[in-house]
């Protein structure tokens, strides 16, 4: 179901001429992995290749997430990450292949996508914008689509003005991040159940209420000292947003601490003394897990709008200028 293109990975190992090479995938796809390297390396025993191959145990959450720095000192001579697409701000110091794992079902299955799209289709008055994710292209290319790489979609405002937006893919961080983002509702289909779904404006409206109200919240008991957390992660560590963050703090002269981290979780933020973080890192962070966290926290976005006091709410999204270089 799943092309985890076995013949390129061979032939990549072999022209990187690679003798430890370190798999990378995210959680879903790690017991693939594990069988995938065993299978992998009894070819390479009958050819008589000494390779070793290793399976990288730690996160994969999306091509921000790559994994050369903490293996650097391993001497690695090459990682195959699955999953994702190189993305423009996340560049590996160690040479890499990039594995989308394509969506790659049976034939009836396909024919069934097929008519199920042609069907939303039909029902539209006007050909809609049709988004998904790298996994899919391949069964949709006869669509179109405009593909979201990482957190960064090609659709800007004018665009999604008049039009409808249909998602097509698994998952629903997504589709919600182009429903906040544009304000409007979305219809998914997804290709592996064949499902249909929506996310209403209602929802975004739910959403954003929620949000303003945090913000709201730290009007009423503003923070003493506000936690400003940077990501060591490659397509994560939005230094130069970080770093006008601490700007701000100190014109304004609130207390605060900066710190560093490689996976931010609730575990991590432990500190008595801290009632806010604003999070320099993945915006699903704030977005998806807010509720998981003691302490509330925010978007630099949303810090901005505190600081702005503006009601205006306005999604976090991950930009080049966001890194240095
Ligand atoms: S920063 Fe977050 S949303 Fe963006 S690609 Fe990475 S994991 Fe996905």
């Amino acid at each position: 179901m799943w092309d985890l293109e076995r013949d390129r990975v061979i032939n990549g190992i072999i022209k990187h001429n690679a003798k430890r090479v370190l798999f990378q995938g995210p959680e879903g796809l790690k017991r693939d992995l594990e069988k995938e390297i065993g299978d992998i390396a009894k070819y390479f025993e009958s050819t008589g290749r000494d390779v070793e191959l290793i399976l990288w145990g730690g996160s994969s959450f999306g091509a921000c997430d790559i994994c050369d720095m903490e293996v650097k000192h391993l001497n690695i001579d090459l990682i195959l990450h699955y999953g994702h697409e190189e993305l423009p701000y996340s560049k590996s110091e160690i040479p890499i292949i990039y594995i989308p794992v394509y969506y790659n079902p049976d034939r009836e299955h396909l024919m069934g996508i097929i008519n199920d799209i042609n069907k939303i289709l039909k029902k539209q008055e006007q050909f809609p914008i049709i988004t998904t994710t790298i996994q899919f292209k391949k069964i949709l290319r006869e669509y179109n689509p405009i593909v979201i790489l990482g957190c960064r979609t090609n659709i800007n405002e004018d665009m999604a003005k008049d039009r409808n937006i249909i998602y097509i893919g698994s998952g629903r961080f997504h589709p919600l991040m182009l429903a906040y983002k544009f304000k409007k509702e979305i219809t998914l289909y997804n290709p592996i159940t064949r499902n249909y779904s929506k996310i209403e404006e209602n929802d975004v409206d739910k959403f954003i209420k929620r949000r303003l109200g945090v913000i709201s919240k730290l009007h009423l008991c503003p923070p003493k000292k506000i936690g400003v957390i940077l990501s060591t992660k490659r397509g994560q560590c939005r230094i130069n947003v970080f770093n006008n963050i601490i700007k701000t703090l100190r014109e304004k002269n609130i207390n605060y601490i900066p710190i560093v981290l490689n996976n931010i979780s609730p575990e991590s933020l432990i500190y008595d003394d801290i009632d806010a973080y604003i999070i320099c890192a993945c915006p699903r962070i704030v977005l998806d897990d807010h509720i998981n966290y003691k302490r509330v926290i925010l978007t630099p976005k949303e810090f901005e709008m505190y600081i702005n006091n503006d009601f205006n709410y306005v999604f976090d999204e991950v930009f080049l200028d966001d890194f240095m270089y």
